[in-house]
């Protein structure tokens, strides 16, 4: 599918925060565009007043940015079919609304809240399709006085043809729908408010898209918009139909769609935890995707190279955090150390850091950089990580405490003492060696004899690899917290 005509979108409604399944549709869309050389419009669905807010709209456009997504046509950079902003596009969807009506493709519903219940629920009693009935279809001239003459205010509804409509979904192949499934829907409120069932396919249309990919919850919306395309084309306003496609369902815990709502889901907690983007997108490209079976980790462009849509697996993918620490972990080793570096830096800062900013030592950070580049699995870990570098005292962590410090361990740290003061500090191996001989002299293997040790240099029993840590800590330091260690015990 490699021609440049392809036109996707990203239409999201500036609502709350933005979730991993709308990074996940974002992705899949932009990896496409890219794919096949062809165009990605990003576009704001922002005609519900009393949901959207700037502050989600400008969220929208900081995590696009911050995945390194960029857009051809959309908010900021403009493009042939600007406004991309739905609130200023409402004359756009007034004149369609009245277009259609005027064809006879929709028409005035007059029907109250009540009303439609009552009928539904005497036709889900009667075994019966309980969508609108289509009983304000006929409604002529003198009905319509009535009807206004009552103060009822009609709502537009959109007239379904009476026939199946069968479409080729790209993930899903062919898929039929029959009349009594997908009943004449509302496109406009009572009070002129037009809905997302109008609004969205009429700007596909205007802005020619060719290929819709969005999550199976807009599947039932598919073919009333089929039909509303094809009214479109008659109307001279559409010109083709788009594909379609929708990606599998994102299951969390439970095995329970993963929500909004869900905490798991907020983009904002995986970056205030410090994924990688570059992390995250690999892990979201696996929910329906993937490279190879062999296979997990790949950089964005190596998925750019290889998406295609007919490759998207229908099946219900489940959300794993323990595999998307896993893939951003295998990314945080991918990166030169001075990127680590640098994408530390606000871990290193307020409000995380434990430290006084003047007890920031830039040598020793970027000498224990390397060593934690190997081990980090987001980057947050690393203020914990880096600590005892910068505090004056380890932090106290009561349970590591209690986990290392065992009977004899005060006679093994003072033998460790002992041989640290007399090893060479400008080798980790001649550190370790002597802890090895420490723990020899009182019958313990390596891992016992360096537990104590560590907790009483570190603070935790765990952490980077000790010996390097000892040595860019410092010889002594490292002597005066093994003093007040021994102190501790001994009181
Ligand atoms: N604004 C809609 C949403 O966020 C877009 C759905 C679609 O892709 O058609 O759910
Ligand atoms: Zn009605």
């Amino acid at each position: 599918m490699a021609n440049g005509s392809v036109r996707v979108r990203f239409c999201p409604s500036p609502t709350g925060n933005p979730h991993v399944g709308l990074v996940r549709t974002a992705l899949f869309n932009w990896a496409f565009a890219r794919h096949t050389g062809g165009t990605f419009v990003f576009r704001i669905e922002d005609t519900d007043a009393a949901r959207d807010s700037e502050e989600s709209y400008e969220q929208l456009l900081d995590s696009l940015r911050w995945l390194g997504f960029t857009w051809d046509e959309g908010p900021e950079v403009g493009g042939p079919h600007a406004p991309y902003r739905q609130s200023q596009r409402m004359d756009t969807y007034k004149e369609v609304a009245e277009k259609l009506q005027e064809a006879g493709h929709a028409y005035h519903c007059y029907c109250t809240a009540s009303e439609l219940e009552e009928r539904r629920d005497a036709a889900r009693a009667a075994g019966k399709p309980s969508g609108y009935d289509g009983k304000c279809r006929e409604v002529g001239p003198e009905q319509k006085d009535r009807y206004e003459a009552e103060g009822r205010e009609p709502i537009v509804r959109f007239r379904m043809p009476d026939e199946t409509i069968t479409f080729t979904d790209l993930v899903r192949g062919e898929l039929t729908f029959t009349p009594e499934n997908v009943p004449d829907y509302g496109i406009v409120r009572a009070n002129g408010a037009p809905l997302y069932t109008l609004v969205n396919p009429v700007d596909d249309a205007l802005m020619e898209i060719t290929h819709v990919l969005r999550g199976e919850d807009l599947l039932s919306s598919t073919p009333r918009q089929i039909a509303l395309y094809k009214a479109l084309t008659e109307l001279g306003i559409a010109k083709e139909i788009p594909s379609f496609g929708h990606l599998p369902y994102v299951m969390g815990e439970g095995n329970k769609k993963l929500s909004k709502r869900d905490p798991q889901s907020s983009l904002n907690l995986y970056r205030e935890r410090g994924f990688l983007p570059e992390g995250l997108l690999n892990y979201l490209s696996l929910l329906g995707w993937s490279l190879s079976a062999d296979q997990d980790i790949f950089t964005i462009e190596e998925m750019v190279a290889a998406f295609d849509v007919a490759d998207v697996n229908p099946n219900p993918a489940r959300f794993d955090l323990k595999k998307a620490e896993a893939i951003n972990a295998d990314h945080v080793r991918l990166l030169d150390v001075k990127d680590f570096t640098e994408r530390c830096a606000p871990w290193l800062k307020a409000p995380f850091a434990t430290w006084a900013p003047e007890d920031f030592d830039e040598a020793k950070w970027e000498a224990i950089a390397p060593h934690a580049q190997t081990r980090l699995k987001v980057l947050s870990e690393i203020t914990e990580n880096v600590d005892f570098l910068f505090l004056p005292e380890p932090a106290e962590d009561e349970a590591s405490w209690a986990k290392a410090m065992k009977e004899g361990s005060d006679a093994l740290l003072r033998t460790a003492k002992e041989k640290l003061e007399a090893a060479d500090w400008t080798s980790a191996e001649s550190l370790k060696e002597a802890v090895l001989a420490a723990g020899q002299a009182h019958g313990l293997k390596l891992g016992k004899a360096q537990a104590p040790v560590r907790v009483a240099v570190t603070g935790r029993t765990i952490g980077l690899p000790l010996f390097e840590s000892l040595e860019i800590l410092g010889k002594e330091k490292t002597l005066t917290r093994i003093d007040a260690a021994l102190a501790k015990l001994g009181a």
